[in-house]
């Protein structure tokens, strides 16, 4: 498995049933890797819920996932479900190919998301042309399945 070497592990994903999502990108992708800290992030994405990590002291929310609230240095944490909705922060759009058969170019995004208490990530626009990307643009979630292990957000302009 990958990244064993080097103490971290891939994530396995638990059973979703037989429908595999869409598919953005290639299989040849370099895939993420979880560590201790992460790990419960990977999970739930897995079961296709996108979460962010919030302070059991303060509340504060954090993202990508780490071992003490930066406000506050508390340990104590849970997850908090968001919806997936959100804006366009920033965005760039790529020309050069990551992996063998990549459609370029492609759009890299950093997401504001909705009723997550001011997190934004990063991840990547699809289904939509990259001359109509905006900043402000109104996104949706929509996962997908790199395989049956691993699931990635990524997200789309709003269609509701
Ligand atoms: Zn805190």
């Amino acid at each position: 498995m990958p990244g064993d070497e080097r103490g971290v592990r891939s994530v396995e994903r638990g059973s979703i049933g037989e429908d595999m999502s869409e598919r953005y990108f290639p299989d040849g992708m370099p895939p993420p890797l979880a560590d201790t800290t992460t790990l419960p992030w990977w999970q739930a994405a897995a079961e296709h819920r996108l979460v962010v990590q919030r302070c059991a002291d303060c509340q504060a929310t954090r993202l990508p996932p780490s071992p003490v609230c930066a406000e506050c240095r508390s340990p104590e944490f849970d997850w908090k479900e968001v919806s997936g909705g959100g804006s366009v922060y920033t965005f760039t759009i790529v020309h050069r190919p990551i992996a063998a058969d990549q459609a370029l170019p492609f759009v890299i995004a950093v997401i504001a998301l909705d009723d997550s208490g001011g997190i934004r990530m990063i991840s990547n626009l699809v289904e939509v042309e990259c001359d109509e990307v905006e900043v402000g643009m109104a996104v949706e979630l929509v996962w997908e399945d790199m395989s049956e292990e691993l699931a990635l957000p990524r997200f789309r302009p709003r269609q509701s």
